[in-house]
């Protein structure tokens, strides 16, 4: 089976660029990976899957993919899909599914968008990769390029969640920490790029992290038997999961795989510690202006300033969706929240997502027929900052105290 892209397209201005080689940026601003995709419908069809591994893989007729081309793999499950009525009903959603993406190697989405990255560039011959990352995206692409054996650099803010810090030093990947935000780190990676000759994975500045993030909402289309739900809430920081999603179903809508017109409506949910897509989707602008002292425990979502603005922005107006920002001080809240209702280990990123579905259940955006749906991108575990917490203590040495414990 051959690979079914054709080319790669500036987002920007519909500019052609050749996809038999390694691409990154174009006027700045990213690509999209075409596909011809009248090909792809006459022979992808719904039954073939019945026979493939569930494993985001299974859709390789919508990934740039040819045969026989290895792909570095640590086994990309395809996520549970869950219903989560009890939180629902706290929540004034009572049609509520997370779709939990903390299952994946890494123990977050990233794994998606750094398999399919580190897959092209050894494809295409890259022996040196680099990233600037908040967390999530510098473990899982020091994971795979341990996999792939490429020679991994990372550059992440000082006060990036521990966890992350040390899993990319035990991938063997050079790590650093930056006393700066993910832009102070983005432009180190740049800069090293002549000397170094690394090639940079920041997100959305070389295509294919998007294509495999794509994978979320191709699953969630087959998991929801291609009838895709109303409302996904997706905690944004550089976009790509967004614009991921709404790309896979724009091009199952053009395969014919989905069953009705209805696409979900959008929402980018931030947190007001970091909102530069709310703040550019509140002003009715396409661009965002880069978001000044950003912080907030989500990690995942301190992205002061993105690449691919317009296509977040973009996706979330098409889709009649929306941008909001939850309160930061209640992120930690609605995180012990949805994880006590749900046993689902919810990232902060994702518990902003609760919040934001508390509102907009409040306000009469969510109806309670709908159904709803929030990823949850990374696992809690990670977070071991944010979910510390001091412990009652038991004296096994004295006559035990039953009343502390019952209490
Ligand atoms: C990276 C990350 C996000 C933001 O994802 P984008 O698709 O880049 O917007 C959200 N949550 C977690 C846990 C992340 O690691």
């Amino acid at each position: 089976m051959p690979s079914y892209v054709t080319h790669l397209e500036s987002a920007l201005d519909g500019a052609r660029l050749d996809a038999q080689r390694l691409q990154t940026l174009h006027k700045e601003r990213p690509l999209w990976v075409r596909y011809d995709l009248d090909a792809v419908k006459h022979h992808f069809h719904k039954a073939m899957l019945r026979d493939r591994p569930a494993t985001m893989w299974r859709y390789r007729e919508l990934l740039p993919l040819a045969d026989d081309q290895d792909i570095v793999s640590l086994g990309e499950n395809m996520s549970p899909l869950l219903e989560c009525a009890r939180l629902g009903k706290t929540l004034g959603v009572p049609n509520l599914w997370i779709k939990d993406e903390s299952q994946l190697p890494t123990g977050s989405f990233k794994s998606r968008g750094q398999a399919l990255a580190i897959t092209m560039a050894r494809h295409f011959g890259v022996t040196r990769v680099a990233v600037p990352t908040a967390g999530n995206a510098g473990g899982a692409m020091a994971a795979y390029a341990a996999r792939a054996g490429l020679e991994a650099y990372v550059f992440m803010p000082e006060d990036t969640p521990v966890i992350n810090q040390y899993e990319c030093q035990l991938a063997g990947a050079r790590t650093f920490l930056v006393n700066g935000l993910i832009t102070d780190c983005g432009r180190i990676v740049r800069e090293g790029k002549e000397r170094m000759g690394w090639f940079d994975l920041s997100t959305l500045k070389e295509p294919y992290r998007i294509e495999g993030k794509k994978t979320m909402g191709l699953e969630l289309a087959e998991q929801f038997a291609w009838d895709l739900p109303d409302v996904i809430l997706y905690p944004t920081g550089g976009g790509t999961g967004l614009i991921g999603m709404w790309k896979a179903f724009a091009e199952l809508a053009e395969i014919g795989w989905l069953t009705t017109d209805k696409r979900p409506r959008m929402v980018a949910v931030q947190s007001t510690g970091c909102a530069p897509i709310v703040t550019a989707y509140d002003r009715g602008e396409r661009f965002a202006e880069p978001f000044a002292n950003a912080a907030t425990i989500a990690s995942g979502l301190r992205v002061p300033a993105a690449v691919g603005d317009f296509m977040i922005l973009d996706a979330v107006r098409a889709s009649g969706g929306c941008a909001l920002a939850v309160e930061e001080a209640r992120i930690r809240a609605w995180m012990q929240m949805a994880v006590s209702q749900t046993g689902i280990a919810v990232c902060p990123e994702a518990a902003a997502c609760v919040g934001a579905a508390e509102q907009l259940a409040a306000v009469g955006w969510i109806r309670p027929d709908e159904r709803v749906v929030i990823y949850n991108t990374g696992a809690a575990q990670k977070y071991v900052e944010a979910i510390a917490v001091e412990l009652p203590r038991i004296d096994c040495r004295r006559p035990l105290d039953w009343e502390k414990i019952e209490k």
